[in-house]
């Protein structure tokens, strides 16, 4: 059983599904390794330190497992065959004609955003360890776009108050946000409809802002609001929002349209200066402003609507993932180096979308 590394196609995709010290211990469990040339040349990894991690150079499309961070281009999916394996982001829930594709050709794949939310998959679980990267780089994005310190300044020359950030959607990535602009100095508030989430907020020294809606939905995500709940919602948040310097929105309901939190009136009422980014860009964005993709100025304030964050850090995001990867595999694997998944294991069963012979789930 041999594991393949591709180079990443997609435009900005800087990571790199396995780092040579993971390739190093799958070599030292009789895994060989496939790595295509400059597959890490993004992520600052030569050819060279997969070499020495005990891998070959040459074409990851001949091994039997292909591993990969973004969803296979058209082409892509061309060079897999019947029987295949392919593990990597594959964009289950928006990507059906891929899904398709890759079931025509017969590939076994396994999506890792399909991976549950369990405690024993924690270690696999790649959303999170993606989220937690784009929580972090929301808020240097918010500083470095802001026009104002976040930490109180005591100085000669006068006292500067602490910025005031305001994270919406406080699942991974939220509190992220929150952890790390505490630490840059600001003065945090989380929000969240999963009422569970004021525990978490406060724990990393956050105030929790309280609008009275409870949208718990199932398995720890949160459900649509209704059209009553959504007015409300954003009358509430457009008095609130006033108030903060920066904004971080993160709400995202699962196969759904990005929630609208922040109205055009929510921006307009923020001081000039302020600084909006929304995570939620990819299903259409929170704020009713954002330009997906695009860093625009409305009302004198910023709002930035980023793609892909953790491609931006693709050394950790990369090792983060290539641990992720490594323990699915881990999972799939015998005592004789094959892979042998075991259906039943609801993980397994979860994160494959296609089979051989037939489509799982998607
Ligand atoms: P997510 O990216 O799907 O959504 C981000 C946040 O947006 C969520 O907290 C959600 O409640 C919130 N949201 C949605 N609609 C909203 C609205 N209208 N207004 C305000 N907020 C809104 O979430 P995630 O980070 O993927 O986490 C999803 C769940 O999985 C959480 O319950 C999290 O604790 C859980 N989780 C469990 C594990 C584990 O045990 N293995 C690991 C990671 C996450």
């Amino acid at each position: 059983m041999s594991v393949g590394v591709v180079r990443e196609s997609a435009a900005g995709e800087r990571r790199v599904a396995l780092v040579p010290k993971v390739v190093g211990t799958l070599v030292g469990k009789g895994v060989p390794v496939i790595v295509e040339s400059g597959a890490g040349l993004e992520a600052l990894i030569p050819d060279e330190q997969y070499v020495d991690a005990g891998a070959t150079i040459g074409d990851p499309y001949s091994a039997d497992v292909v591993v990969r961070v973004a969803p296979p281009s058209d082409a892509e999916i061309g060079k897999l065959r019947s029987g295949q394996k392919l593990i990597g982001f594959l964009a289950p829930r928006n990507a059906d004609n891929q899904i398709d594709a890759l079931k025509s050709a017969g590939v076994e794949a396994y999506a890792v955003e399909a991976i549950p939310r369990i405690s024993r998959a924690q270690v696999m679980d790649a959303l999170s360890s993606q989220a937690n990267v784009a929580g972090y780089k929301a808020v240097i994005s918010a500083a470095d776009l802001s026009t104002r310190f976040f930490p109180m300044l005591t100085t000669a020359a006068g006292t500067v108050k602490p910025a005031t950030v305001l994270v919406l959607g406080v699942g991974v990535a939220g509190l992220q946000a929150l952890a790390t602009a505490k630490r840059l100095g600001g003065r945090t508030t989380g929000y969240d409809v999963r009422p569970e989430v004021a525990e978490q907020v406060r724990s990393v020294g956050a105030q929790w802002l309280d609008l009275g809606i409870d949208a718990a939905g199932e398995g720890g995500y949160a459900r649509e609001l209704t059209d009553d709940e959504r007015a409300k919602q954003q009358q509430a948040l457009e008095d609130a929002i006033k108030s903060f310097d920066v904004v971080i929105t993160t709400a995202l309901v699962p196969g759904r349209p990005a929630p609208r939190l922040v109205t055009a009136a929510a921006v307009e009422g923020m001081k000039a200066g302020s600084v909006v980014v929304d995570l939620a860009g990819e299903t259409g964005g929170n704020c009713e402003l954002t330009e997906p993709g695009q860093t625009v100025v409305k009302h004198d304030v910023t709002i930035t609507s980023p793609l892909n964050l953790p491609a931006t850090m693709p050394e950790h995001a990369s090792e983060l993932y290539s641990k992720n990867l490594l323990a699915l595999i881990e999972l799939m694997l015998d005592d004789n180096g094959a892979i042998t998944p075991d259906f039943e294991d609801e993980v397994v069963a979860a994160s494959c979308v296609t089979r051989s012979d037939e489509e799982v789930s998607a």
